[in-house]
């Protein structure tokens, strides 16, 4: 349950969202055109398709209604402009997809994609993330050390997420900053850091552990 196929033209978007799919162990396979897209998504081979709206060739719509008709058991999440949100939904009523507007954070769309790859049997995430005096309700959004509610903006609360749950585990900045930013930003950015230190004077200066070097690690 790991071959996902990405219909998408922006080289960009399909290379970001390839290769952060292939670091969790998903076998990706990059197409970008419609046409070809909708001969990949029809021949069986795949567990989940990513699907762009704007394609030359043959429009996500399209390609949406006929695998909703000719592959209805296949996972499909939509990805879509902002302005055409509206449209989208319209479209997604009755089918099997779900969709995401652009721009996206990656770990957004990794969410989606293992919620639909789940079988019914397998328990949900966690919805409470704690380490020490720390505790992040993930699913009111809100994060407390001790009995203390501590305000997080929500970049903040997707980096305390992505560093909790990886807990014990060293996160590149590289890492951090495609799961919580996403591809529209500057690899060079020091803005890792600066976050880094919000939560540190947050939620507590032993919470984050700097591994020279190579990043951060939440022990
Ligand atoms: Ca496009």
């Amino acid at each position: 349950m790991n071959r996902i196929l990405i219909v998408e033209d922006e080289d960009r978007i399909s290379s970001f969202v390839a290769k952060g799919l292939k670091a969790e162990g998903f076998t990706p396979t990059v197409v970008s055109d419609g046409v070809t897209g909708l001969d990949y998504a029809l021949t069986g081979e795949f567990d989940l398709m990513v699907l762009d709206i704007g394609l030359p060739g043959m429009d996500g719509f399209t390609i949406l209604e006929r695998v909703t008709a000719e592959r209805p058991a296949l996972p499909v999440i939509v990805l879509t402009a902002r302005d055409s949100v509206t449209d989208t939904i319209a479209a997604l009523e009755g089918g099997a997809a779900d969709y995401m507007s652009k721009p996206f954070r990656f770990g957004e769309l990794l969410a989606r994609v293992r919620l639909r790859l789940r079988s019914p049997g397998e328990a949900p995430p966690d919805d409470e993330l704690v380490v020490g005096p720390v505790r992040l309700d993930l699913r009111r959004r809100r994060a407390f050390v001790g009995e203390r509610e501590v305000d997080l903006s929500a970049r903040e609360l997707a980096l305390a997420e992505v560093l909790l749950r990886n807990r014990g585990l060293v996160l590149s900045r590289e890492q951090l900053l495609s799961q919580v930013w996403g591809y529209d930003f500057d690899p060079g950015s020091n803005v890792v850091d600066v976050y880094v230190g919000y939560l540190r004077r947050k939620l507590g200066a032993e919470l984050v552990t700097t591994v020279r070097g190579l990043g951060y690690r939440v022990d």
